[in-house]
């Protein structure tokens, strides 16, 4: 037993600000963030904020992460930025597949497989967003949904060692409405993902991280996290306040 309870799987607490932030939260940050021990503690500001936050973490154990990458290396394509940009920074990871990106921008499954592979291949650890939506959970489609997801990555990047990626399980119908899943929902689910994983054949899904996003607060980050397959966090609303963020940090201690 590992003194984390899960494995070896160390909880993770992840800020996603979304197009949210300013210079004088970065600054507050800066000053505020609790530091610990027990947590994985990772920050994911818009993309004009990330060089001064990881700048500003580059000795400590705060790491950073970015939004959203471009699938091509470089070249003509206007307002983008590339994971070889972003590992170049010294940021560490990346998130991919987010919802958002998924409805509103056009990320379908094969562009998101491709964003993966770009990721990795530049040595940033993707973190891979997947969740269904209410029409698909309320059809009994969710598992559906999700594996799709997962399959669409894993037909493109074969992965031998999970300890160098992260999923987040993000079911849609709970990303800002206030309504997190209930711990049953998400650790269903997550026992589900890492069960795919294990199918897959590396046999080593028992160190991958698997997140919850969704509504997650203060007031819900202890009982979420007291289930076997939920290792940590992606948070976007109740980030943006570092004494909230700082409690969910403390919800993980146990
Ligand atoms: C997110 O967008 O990744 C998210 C989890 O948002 P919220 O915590 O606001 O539901």
């Amino acid at each position: 037993m590992s003194v984390w309870g899960r494995g070896m799987r160390k909880p993770v607490v992840a800020a996603n600000w979304k197009m949210n932030g300013s210079l004088e939260l970065c600054e507050c940050f800066t000053r505020k963030l609790a530091r610990p021990e027990f947590a994985d503690v990772w920050i994911f500001p818009s993309a004009l904020h990330l060089a001064s936050l990881t700048d500003y973490f580059r000795d400590s154990d705060i790491a950073t992460g970015a939004q959203n990458v471009w699938c091509e290396p470089e070249g003509a394509y206007t307002g983008e930025i590339s994971a070889m940009m972003v590992k170049t920074l010294g940021a560490r990871f990346a998130l991919v597949g987010h919802s958002e990106r998924r409805a509103m921008f056009g990320d379908s499954d094969a562009v998101v497989a491709k964003k993966f592979s770009k990721i990795a291949e530049a040595g940033l650890v993707p973190v891979l967003c997947v969740g269904e939506t209410l029409e698909e959970r309320e059809s009994g489609l969710a598992f559906e949904a999700v594996h799709r997801q997962l399959n669409a990555v894993e037909d493109v990047w074969e992965c031998q060692d999970y300890s160098h990626e992260v999923i987040a399980y993000e079911p849609v119908w709970a990303i800002g409405t206030g309504k997190a899943a209930t711990a049953e929902i998400a650790q269903e689910m997550q026992a589900r993902i890492r069960d795919h994983i294990d199918r897959k054949g590396s046999g080593k899904s028992d160190e991958l991280r698997i997140l919850y996003g969704g509504s997650v607060k203060a007031s819900n980050a202890s009982e979420l996290i007291a289930q076997n397959d939920i290792d940590g966090f992606l948070v976007g609303g109740a980030s943006l306040d570092v004494d909230e963020f700082n409690q969910i940090c403390e919800a993980v201690k146990s």
